[in-house]
């Protein structure tokens, strides 16, 4: 939080128009690919805030020589209407690295499945209350056999799937039987 008084080094109009900003790393030449993938792992999901798109698994790729940078990106489901934003925000947080006119290449083959996420996008999930995938993006849930998911609040296997559809639609309610607490899963795709 600002404390009052302070002055706001970003104001509300620099923020809106933060892409017109000069940049204030006047030397992106000297950045390496893994800076690179370091800043992209500073991108949240606008769905979930909890994980960055790197832990996501959809920033499939990164080409940096110096100069220019080229970025790979996979969306989670074709149509998620998340991948715009997704997209501008990955090509905004490069740019505010000083590199200019970034390459977002929207890669829809292989398709996203949810065993991209990482170790540690899949404990941040957990930990926001949505239960990560559990094993690979199975055969059951397209055989519509359902899986058994566990509670992200206590862990029990005791749970019911209430809708499925949950907050978004790549998400399904589940309910705990056991702590009441209902719960998004993350579907397998
Ligand atoms: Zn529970």
């Amino acid at each position: 939080m600002q404390k009052y008084g302070e002055p706001d080094p970003r104001s509300a109009v620099d923020s809106l128009i933060a892409s017109d900003r000069v940049p204030a790393n006047a030397h992106p030449e000297l950045l390496t690919e893994d800076d690179i993938w370091n800043l992209l792992n500073e991108v949240k999901d606008p769905e979930v805030p909890a994980v960055s798109v790197v832990e996501l698994g959809i920033v499939r790729a990164v080409r940096w020589d110096g100069k220019t940078v080229s970025v790979d990106v996979t969306p989670t489901y074709s149509g998620c209407p998340a991948t715009e934003l997704i997209e501008e925000l990955i090509a905004e947080a490069l740019r505010a690295a000083g590199i200019r006119d970034p390459q977002i290449n929207q890669v829809l083959t292989p398709a996203w499945t949810t065993d991209w996420i990482t170790p540690e996008g899949k404990e941040k999930l957990r930990v926001f209350g949505i239960a990560p995938p559990q094993g690979s993006s199975s055969k059951l849930s397209l055989l519509g056999q359902s899986e058994v998911i566990a509670c992200p609040h206590c862990g029990s296997d005791h749970t019911e799937q209430v809708s499925e559809f949950g907050s978004t639609a790549c998400k399904a309610l589940y309910r705990c039987k056991d702590c009441l607490e209902p719960f998004d899963y993350f579907k397998c795709i």
